[in-house]
């Protein structure tokens, strides 16, 4: 039998992560966490709770205190084979992908006691190991002993472009330079924040997928995986 391993993925906004991470779990029988989904969920607890003030601050001192009462878990939805996001025992899996909430994840994850709670969370699903975690600090903070990482990067144009295609296939609103802007706002924010900013672990394997198609991004990472296992 094949040993049991952590998978960190790692890198930035709209990068096609958490496809990848996915098609990986799925294919090689791993659990799938998208970490990103949890800093979403919080966020969309904190607009739906008015901790933020119309000047686009945070309430920090409520939504600290609020904290304890914010649950999220994963539960796999069968028609999609995929697992959705449930915050208090909600499915959320829609709500957190709007723009609203992209636009407001990026403090809410800098805020080291939400990053606290929920890296907690994220440590004790990685106990039995045979994961996959996307985010953008799996290899250097959660797991800095993980086995395989890999750090994901790509054009911001590209990314942009990918998001607004998922966007517009879901059936959602979107508007390509207000995307744009948010995943050049995200990365500033992700790669300057005081706590756990997004950098490459030293010990990460580097993918540029700016010209790559999903089956061969997928293709690639089942080698890297292999090679270690
Ligand atoms: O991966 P996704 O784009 O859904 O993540 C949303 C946001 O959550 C990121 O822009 C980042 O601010 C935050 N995040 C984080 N650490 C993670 C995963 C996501 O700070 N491990």
């Amino acid at each position: 039998m094949k040993k049991k391993i952590i998978i960190a993925i790692d890198g930035y906004s709209s990068c096609g992560k958490s496809t990848m991470a996915k098609d990986l779990a799925r294919e090689i029988g791993y659990i799938y966490v998208d970490t990103g989904a949890m800093y979403r969920s919080v966020t969309l607890y904190a607009l739906q709770h008015d901790l933020f003030r119309p000047d686009g601050t945070i309430r920090e001192d409520e939504l600290k205190a609020q904290m304890p009462q914010i649950h999220i878990s994963f539960k796999l939805n069968s028609e999609t084979g995929r697992p959705d996001t449930y915050l208090n025992d909600k499915n959320v899996e829609k709500d957190i992908r709007t723009m609203e909430v992209s636009s407001h994840v990026s403090p809410i994850a800098a805020l080291p006691f939400v990053r606290q709670a929920l890296v907690a969370q994220q440590q004790a699903m990685g106990q039995e190991k045979g994961i996959v975690m996307d985010g953008r600090d799996i290899g250097t903070a959660v797991f800095p002993h993980a086995e395989l990482k890999i750090f994901v990067t790509a054009d911001p144009q590209i990314r942009a472009q990918r998001r607004y295609d998922e966007l517009k296939a879901k059936g959602m609103e979107a508007d390509f330079d207000a995307i744009l802007k948010n995943v050049q706002e995200r990365d500033y924010i992700d790669t300057h924040r005081e706590t756990a900013p997004l950098r490459q672990a030293d010990d990460a394997i580097v993918l540029d997928n700016s010209h790559m198609t999903i089956p061969e991004q997928k293709a690639w990472l089942l080698q890297q995986y292999e090679a270690k296992v």
